[in-house]
């Protein structure tokens, strides 16, 4: 999508640090990040949030969390936390789904 800052990042438009490439995601660090690790795993298609995973798409999902539990193991991550924010009042302010990956502090539950 020709506006949206994440298919930029894809696209190689702005610059990213990338930790993960493939034919379907990439993972990159976030520029503000909340933990030691703070990585966004994106699917190179653009969808708009979680929303846009239906049927067809299913696979794709299970791909993106496997792209998170490979940064995981590269880091040395043992525990971590996945987010998926789906809405602007869940806290979404990029709409191109992506999944969080947070890790090396102790983590709080329940989230604000
Ligand atoms: P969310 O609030 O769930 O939509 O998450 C969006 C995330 O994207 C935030 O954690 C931002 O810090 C991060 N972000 C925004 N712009 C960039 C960028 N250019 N490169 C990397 N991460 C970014
Ligand atoms: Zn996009």
């Amino acid at each position: 999508m020709k506006d949206c800052l994440f298919c930029k990042i894809v696209r190689g438009e702005i610059p990213a640090n990338k930790v993960h490439e493939d034919e379907r995601a990439i993972a990159f660090e976030d520029i503000g990040p909340q933990a030691p690790t703070h990585t966004l795993v994106i699917p190179k298609e653009h969808l708009s949030d979680q929303r846009g995973i239906d049927e067809s798409r299913a696979e794709l999902m299970g791909h993106l969390i496997r792209v998170a539990n490979q940064v995981a193991d590269k880091k040395g991550l043992k525990s971590f936390r996945t987010v998926i924010n789906t809405g602007a009042q869940a806290g979404q302010t990029v709409f191109h789904l992506h999944v969080h990956l947070l890790g090396g502090r102790p983590m709080n539950w329940p989230p604000g």
